[in-house]
């Protein structure tokens, strides 16, 4: 809503600092909490190209947004995407650009992540076992991420974090398991309660769902956790183990709500810029990079009044059939 050319606010007094950018919709797993099995994906024609995608990022970054995440679908398959990593990481002002990735290409470009300006990444890792792997991802092999994970470690990221979505009855059992993973390594770990977006059919989303306070009284007995104030920037709430350096995030956005600081919109790969991920508000900014090519003060404009578009909050209920027919995989989370 306000443009003082230095910051971008809602209605709700929000200061936006974060833009979330999913260079693609396609991926090489299919999560079976995040898409179907059979997806239609956005026609390449409608997709930003790598230009624009650089263009709407560096008019994000003119109006005080200082983090940029990557995401998608798996944002390591979209061709090109090392270059525009390192031309985001050129960005003058730009505070921090980080990924997240499923880590199935992290052992080829790991290396190249981190010369580009990377210095913190999320993997998503949901189980340890090659098997249950593979049915949660539908395509997805163990081995291949860990050795993702090595690369990454190897490299030396400031910041490496697992993220864990748990289904009860298919990888609850294996809570302890990844946060000794996690602590074995040095890795901090987030657990995502997973969000009703999209159709599927293979569970029941209600039945399946783990809140945060679960998760925390299972893992409680075994590793206390003392409750932090940190943050990254984003809407984890951090705890810490007095026997270890790493962090457990929680990410709750049924059980402790985290709209009031939020911080974010997100840019979809076909120029959607999605303002709350829970709602359908949304503009198009391809339509506004493509009529004014050499003008960035419009996109600027289109920007700043996008803001008033933005919900106090999103309304995800597990009771319900998803209202939001729009998979993760558009909006990259
Ligand atoms: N492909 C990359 C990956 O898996 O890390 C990036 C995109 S993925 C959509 C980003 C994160 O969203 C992943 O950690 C994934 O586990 C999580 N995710 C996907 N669908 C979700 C859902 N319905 N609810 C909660 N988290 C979800
Ligand atoms: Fe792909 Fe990530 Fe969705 Fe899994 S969670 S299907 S890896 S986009």
């Amino acid at each position: 809503m306000e443009h003082s050319g230095t910051e971008l606010r809602d209605r709700f007094g929000r200061r936006i600092s974060y833009l979330r950018i999913s260079v693609t919709d396609r991926c090489d797993f299919r999560c079976v909490y995040c898409m179907a099995e059979k997806m239609r994906f956005i026609p390449r024609k409608e997709l930003l190209s790598l230009e624009e995608l650089h263009t709407i990022a560096a008019a994000f970054i003119s109006l005080g947004v200082r983090k940029l995440r990557l995401t998608g679908g798996e944002p390591l398959i979209r061709r090109g995407v090392l270059g525009l990593v390192h031309q985001l990481g050129q960005l003058p002002g730009l505070g921090e650009l980080t990924l997240t990735t499923n880590g199935s290409h992290l052992e080829k470009y790991a290396t190249e992540l981190h010369a580009a300006g990377v210095r913190r990444i999320n993997i998503s890792l949901d189980s340890l076992r090659e098997e249950r792997f593979r049915e949660l991802t539908r395509h997805g092999d163990l081995q291949t991420v860990l050795r993702g994970v090595d690369a990454a470690q190897a490299v030396g990221f400031e910041r490496i974090k697992l993220n864990c979505v748990i289904l009860r009855e298919r990888n609850d059992d294996e809570v302890l398991a990844l946060v000794a993973f996690a602590r074995d390594r040095g890795l901090d770990i987030s657990f995502i309660e997973a969000m009703p977006l999209g159709t599927i059919i293979e569970h029941d989303r209600n039945r399946s769902f783990c809140s945060s306070a679960e998760l925390r009284s299972r893992i409680e007995p075994r590793y206390p956790l003392i409750s932090s104030t940190e943050s990254s920037g984003g809407p984890a709430r951090y705890y810490r183990m007095a026997d270890s350096k790493i962090r457990i995030g929680f990410i709750s956005p049924h059980s402790e709500n985290f709209c009031a600081s939020c911080n974010r919109v997100r840019l979809l790969p076909n120029g959607r810029l999605l303002l709350c991920l829970g709602h359908e508000h949304s503009v198009d900014l391809r339509a506004v990079v493509r009529r004014h090519p050499a003008d960035p003060e419009r996109l600027r404009e289109a920007i700043c009044a996008a803001m008033a578009l933005k919900p106090e909050r999103h309304e995800f209920r597990l009771d319900e059939a998803p209202q939001l027919l729009r998979f993760m995989n558009a909006s990259g989370g």
